[in-house]
């Protein structure tokens, strides 16, 4: 459309639509915001609204769909819930300007990026990362506004970037426009132009920020692809804002290494923040989750998708989540003075960004006063703390000394902020007399004209002896005075009528409006003073704002310690003892969420044990018995243990494990054009190239989705293969209904055979969830199918088939005992000696005379030559 041919307002909004392409632009019209064009059709499909159409020039009508202004927020959210970006187009002032209103794009709001409590979980953090590539190095960054965490990190390769993403679960991704490989990890994705990835615009960007002249301070000075990441999210940060962001203040470098590493299939299926049908209720945060602040929340579920690896720091959580254990008072009294309490670090947060209204302030104030009550709750005069050293409500202290009740702004917001102070500033009454004397000034000038308007209605009704005459007020007229229809006869001759109504006339007098302008001029400039000296407290209040989030920080630290200490007391947990060996000992171990939806009562525990001689075990076990169930117990345990929880068992010793992998069920995959036993290979190959001697391995069924044998050879492999392999003898976990692998047992000194107890009863069979030594020889699958309800005579010819099979058909068969050792040791060669040799030989360090050598000695020691 050729430029002269369009109006100047259709011309400014295609203006302000090139500036902003990839956005939905909400242009304010009046006490609408409207779209137009396609944008028009996107948000009417998305928002279910009318598309409408305006006329424009010749023959031609423009799409358009707009929401009224003061619901626009709801609209904004769903819009971003899909992944849409929504660019606010306001009207910057209130004359036009040649006859067309100023209008400029104020915010441009994105799923990592937004800030208003409506938009927000409450419970989850709402992060926006980027990464920029270099080869297989990449930099990752992060940041959530609301919170004012950013940091940034520098990662050695895809998986564990991966990992790392899953573990923040993106609202928003940045990345540089060339980078296609990322666009699954997010649902928005955003790319930048690659020059915002640019090295020196990052530095330039992070240093102006921070006014600093280095990012050494930082820890990033030497790691180019963090600063990278981490400029191109604050460059996006101040484009979105269309301001300054001084809610972010720091910025971490931190190294994904002193933490257990978690793919994200294994993060689905241990069901970590949400089981795999997708609720929250059923994962293992939705059973811990028993927090009472948001803070809490959100660093308990911080905590659940990123266990730690250090012995110390965990030994400091599991004391304090002991000390609130042992004294069942205290936990009561300090989790019923934390319930309830406002968002401190989101609240400071606000302050800091400018966006607080004075319902924030309130807020801030009413966390504060709590403090001091939940500081004097925790001195507790332990006599256990005198006696005994170690006693851990020692560990409590470090979070004592950390809760500053910053007084000073508790003051200051008790000083200046109204008791219920109106949520915006179109009403009088935000500042509380006596804080300002500019403003008690105006107050004071006006109250003379307030009370003469007040005394007028009996001054009025005196002199001129009409009981029924009324002062009103409305803002078209302002002040005016009412007589009814029957007296208007009565009005005095300095009464001026301004208004006819049915029933009466309404008058106003010289006097009057001199005291109503007074009063209007009044109320105006209390208004602005309001807002003036709201926004000075707001920068006071700011100040402080380190102190505000280290309280935050050290409310949310106890609310996730007294809450852990309450799971675990409602539950039957029991601390446990960490190490840094690689055994584990777990004694009547239970599912921490399966036992729930099973009534507890039901649920059967199970002890699990592994040391240094007793790396791999086999479960074998009829279907529906409880191999998965247990598989899953196991790591789960694990994993509570490294996050600082008490664990479902009555007694547990953990040697820490450097990661948990899963493989376990089928993914439905297909959409990424894998089938699902491609699937299943590639994850067993992911495993078996990084599992260490430290790690946890959880195979369920491998091998399944392929012929028999190929997956029985697949799963002997495998085993081998962890068993002999001289990084590994990971401590491992392998359900199967291949029972042929129970003959693993007799040949690999480390693997041990289980199997799920089963009760027969004549025809009928009993599963006891019990996993007890030794090998199972049957399935049950037929049983199994039966209680699913497959047709009678599908089962008695399934039944017929098997005997069949069982019988006759030895080549076919996996029956195990025609699975001879024989057949075994000439499919899989049992270890030798040489084997042996082999596996302990370090490669790396022999020279070729070296190998040559050992060659000429195997040859004559083992082949007599
Ligand atoms: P399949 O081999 O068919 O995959 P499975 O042996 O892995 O089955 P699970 O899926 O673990 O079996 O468990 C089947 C059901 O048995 C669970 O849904 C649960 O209700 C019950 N169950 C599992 N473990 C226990 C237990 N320890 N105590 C009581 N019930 C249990």
């Amino acid at each position: 459309m050729a430029k002269s041919k369009v109006t100047p307002s259709r011309q400014q909004y295609l203006d302000i639509k090139a500036q902003y392409p990839d956005a939905i632009v909400f242009f304010r019209l009046g006490d609408f915001y409207e779209t137009f064009d396609d944008d028009a059709e996107t948000a009417a499909r998305e928002l279910d609204l009318v598309l409408t159409s305006r006329p424009q020039g010749k023959n031609q009508r423009t799409p358009m769909a707009g929401v009224p202004h003061h619901a626009a927020e709801g609209y904004i959210a769903r819009l971003i819930a899909k992944g849409y970006k929504v660019a606010l187009a306001e009207q910057i002032s209130t004359e036009t300007v040649k006859g067309l209103m100023p209008r400029e794009v104020v915010r441009v709001f994105t799923a990592g990026t937004v800030i208003e409590p409506g938009m927000l979980e409450a419970g989850r953090n709402n992060y926006l990362t980027a990464v920029i590539r270099d080869g297989d190095q990449y930099g990752l960054a992060y940041a959530d506004i609301t919170t004012g965490e950013f940091a940034t990190t520098q990662i050695n390769g895809r998986r564990p970037l991966t990992e790392e993403l899953a573990r923040l679960a993106p609202a928003e991704l940045l990345v540089a426009d060339n980078e296609h490989t990322l666009h699954d990890q997010s649902k928005t994705v955003t790319p930048l132009p690659n020059w915002r990835f640019e090295e020196g615009n990052a530095r330039q960007t992070l240093r102006r920020h921070f006014g600093v002249s280095t990012l050494s301070g930082f820890g990033c000075e030497n790691k180019p692809l963090a600063v990278r990441a981490a400029g191109a999210i604050l460059y996006y940060l101040q484009e979105t804002q269309r301001g300054a962001i001084d809610q972010v203040q720091r910025l971490a470098t931190y190294s994904t290494e002193g933490y257990m590493a978690l793919d994200t299939a294994t993060r689905h299926n241990l069901e970590l923040t949400e089981s795999i049908g997708g609720d929250k209720s059923g994962s293992l945060l939705g059973v811990l989750n028993k927090t009472v602040t948001p803070m809490g929340a959100r660093l308990l579920r911080q905590r659940v998708t990123r266990p730690l690896l250090n012995l110390d720091e965990l030994n400091q959580r599991l004391d304090q989540v002991e000390t609130f254990g042992n004294d069942g008072l205290l936990r009561a009294d300090i989790r019923a003075a934390l319930k309830g309490l406002p968002d401190l670090e989101r609240l400071a947060n606000r302050v800091l960004s400018g966006k607080a209204i004075p319902r924030d302030l309130e807020n801030i104030r009413l966390a504060l006063e709590t403090v001091p009550e939940i500081s004097e709750k925790l001195k507790i005069d332990d006599p256990r703390s005198k006696i005994d050293a170690h006693n851990p409500i020692i560990n409590l202290q470090s979070l004592i000394i950390n809760l500053d009740p910053c007084p000073e702004t508790h003051d200051l917001i008790s000083r200046a902020i109204a008791d219920n102070a109106p949520t915006n500033f179109n009403k009088m009454g935000v500042i509380r007399p006596g804080f300002s004397a500019e403003l008690d000034g105006v107050m004071n000038s006006s109250a003379h004209a307030r009370e003469w308007v007040a005394q007028l209605e009996p001054r009025e009704r005196e002199r001129t002896g009409i009981q029924s005459l009324k002062v009103g007020f409305n803002k078209v007229f302002g002040y005016y005075i009412e007589i009814s229809r029957a007296n208007s006869h009565l009005a005095p001759d300095d009464y001026i009528r301004k208004q006819t109504l049915t029933n009466a006339e309404r008058y106003i007098t010289p006097e009057l409006k001199e005291y109503e302008t007074l009063i209007l001029n009044a109320e105006e400039r209390i208004l602005e003073i309001e807002r003036r000296v709201f926004i000075e407290i707001c920068q006071q209040v700011a100040q402080f704002t380190p102190q505000l989030l280290q309280t935050a920080v050290t409310l949310a630290r106890l609310d996730v310690a007294a809450t852990l200490a309450e799971v675990a007391a409602n539950f039957d947990y029991v601390r446990p003892v960490l190490s840094d060996e690689s055994g584990m000992m777990v004694e009547n171990g239970r599912h921490p969420v399966v036992e729930h939806s099973l009534n507890r009562e039901r649920f059967v525990p199970n002890h699990s044990q592994f040391d240094s001689n007793d790396r791999i075990q086999i479960i074998t076990g009829p279907n529906m018995s409880g191999k998965s169930t247990f598989l899953r117990q196991v790591a789960l345990i694990t994993l509570m243990a490294q996050i600082g929880s008490f664990v479902p068992a009555t007694k547990a010793e953990i040697g820490l494990a450097d990661r948990i992998f899963t493989r376990i069920g089928a993914h439905d995959e297909l959409h990424h054009g894998r089938s699902t036993f491609m699937v299943e290979m590639v994850e067993t190959a992911e495993i078996l190239n990084h599992a260490t001697h430290r790690s946890l391995l959880i195979l369920d069924e491998i091998g399944r989705g392929t012929s028999t044998y190929d997956g029985l050879s697949i799963a002997w492999a495998v085993i081998e293969f962890l068993h002999n392999h001289p990084r590994l003898k990971p401590r491992t976990l392998f359900a199967t209904h291949y029972h042929e692998l129970v003959g693993l047992a007799d040949m690999l000194p480390m693997v041990t055979n289980y199997n799920v107890a089963v009760a027969e009863e004549g025809d009928d069979v009993v599963f006891l969830h019990q996993i007890v030594p030794g090998g199972a020889d049957r399935s049950y699958g037929i049983h199994v199918a039966q209680l699913a309800g497959l047709p009678r005579d599908v089962i008695n010819r399934a039944n017929e088939i098997l005997e069949e099979l069982e019988r006759h058909a030895p080549t076919t068969s996996v029956e195990p005992s025609r699975f001879t050792p024989s057949q075994q040791m000439a499919l899989f060669p049992e270890t030798s000696p040489i084997l042996e040799e082999l596996a302990d030989l370090d490669v790396n360090t022999l020279t070729p005379l070296e190998a040559i050598n050992k060659l000429y000695e195997w040859k004559r020691r083992y082949a007599g030559k």
